[in-house]
């Protein structure tokens, strides 16, 4: 049987139950389930705002223009952001007219502190940071950065459904970050199909999400004006050409069917990330492992080794019916981001030789041994296919 990076678990029964739920009230699109989960986010999390989209790319790119707009960015003003991440996050910037400029990754792969700071400039407008891999990295230091200079903080937290503090706390919550954005992608940690989750700190940001996200779409002028006893229920306004970026009752019926198993997913996802740990102690050399704050409750969204010939173990574990990943190519090596190849030394080093190993519900220990083993071999011994 091949071994591959994810595959996705679901609570079949609850799934189909809830997805019933929608089928026979005849309700598939936005509202009802979608309420539900966001109400149960929010209870999850302790988060204020959550507003249910149909992928976190669709709040980052929200997060970016409702900021934008509230705060008067204009074409060119820059966001420092990080290299290692999917393309999505940086998109967010560049497509909102603004300007991405990479800082580089710590031991953590997450931003470091001091290469953001270097980068600071009279035009930097806030910073996105990736808590890669459901790390949190040095996330308070950024943080503090970010208040001291009183510029936003955007945390685009893909990987990072159930990560927590040791001491229970939520990464980016009570307004460290401005705003968090989730994933529910079909790979992620809390599976759906596709789906996210964008979180305000502020009630008049959530709000400007919620008719963004819906082209446009302002119900409450008229709820608030005429509609006192309820007539003219059907009647709304249009501020401006917005989005269509709402999630929908079917997607967030998995996800209310999934979040009650996200805790458990995780606890067994960081003890795979213990076994691979203790699997390569004695190769420290030649198998490096990516550092995780002793203070962060990861959700192992990845376990990640560098080896020296990266290319080469992919191709090996593969002939070996074994399917890693890797996470990720440097932006800067893309076309429209290579503006910036070479600023980012730690991130391109990363980026050629970092391999994410199999991480989910169905890996077992012996399935860990095996893949530890064929990566020994090859690294260590120098075996060739
Ligand atoms: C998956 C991912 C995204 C995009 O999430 P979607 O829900 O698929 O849009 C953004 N950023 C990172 C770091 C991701 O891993």
């Amino acid at each position: 049987m091949p071994i591959q990076l994810f595959q996705a678990h679901f609570d079949v029964e609850a799934c189909l139950g809830q997805v019933r739920d929608c089928l026979e009230r005849g309700w598939t699109g936005m509202g009802y389930k979608t309420v539900e989960f966001e109400e149960a986010w929010k209870g999850y999390t302790g988060l204020r705002n959550a507003y249910y989209t149909n992928s976190n790319t669709a709040g980052l790119y929200m997060a970016v223009d409702i900021l934008r707009d509230r705060l008067d960015w204009s074409e060119g003003d820059e966001i420092i952001t990080t290299p290692l991440t999917f393309v999505s996050t940086n998109h967010a910037i560049a497509r909102s007219g603004l300007r991405p400029v990479f800082a580089d990754v710590d031991d953590t792969l997450c931003l470091d502190p001091d290469s953001v700071e270097e980068r600071i400039t009279d035009r930097t407008r806030a910073v996105m940071f990736v808590g890669f891999g459901g790390s949190t990295g040095r996330l308070a230091d950024i943080v503090a950065i970010c208040k001291n200079k009183g510029i936003p903080l955007i945390l685009d937290a893909a990987h990072m459904a159930g990560t927590r503090y040791a001491d229970g706390s939520l990464p980016g919550a009570n307004g460290d970050a401005d705003i968090i954005v989730y994933s529910f992608q079909a790979v992620k940690n809390l599976p759906t199909g596709d789906s996210g989750m964008i979180c305000c700190s502020d009630d008049q940001l959530d709000a400007e999400v919620r008719k963004r996200a819906w082209l446009g779409i302002n119900k409450d002028t008229y709820a608030r004006t005429i509609s006192k006893d309820g007539t003219y229920k059907w009647r709304y306004d249009v501020e401006y050409i917005g989005d269509k970026y709402n999630g929908n009752a079917i997607m967030a019926a998995i996800a209310l069917a999934q979040l009650p198993h996200l805790d458990r997913d995780n606890a067994y996802r960081r003890t795979l990330a213990e076994w691979y740990t203790r699997q390569f102690e004695a190769w420290s050399d030649k198998i490096r492992l990516v550092r995780v704050p002793d203070d962060c409750v990861s959700s192992r969204h990845l376990f990640q080794i560098l080896v020296d010939d990266r290319d080469g173990l992919m191709m090996y574990l593969n002939a070996n019916g074994v399917y890693p990943g890797v996470h990720y190519t440097a932006n800067t090596e893309y076309r429209m981001y290579s503006y910036a190849k070479g600023t980012c030394p730690n991130a391109e080093y990363v980026s050629e030789h970092v391999v994410s190993l199999p991480m989910h519900m169905g890996i077992t220990f012996e399935d860990v041994r095996e893949i530890s083993e064929h990566v020994v071999r090859y690294v260590v011994n120098e075996l060739r296919c």
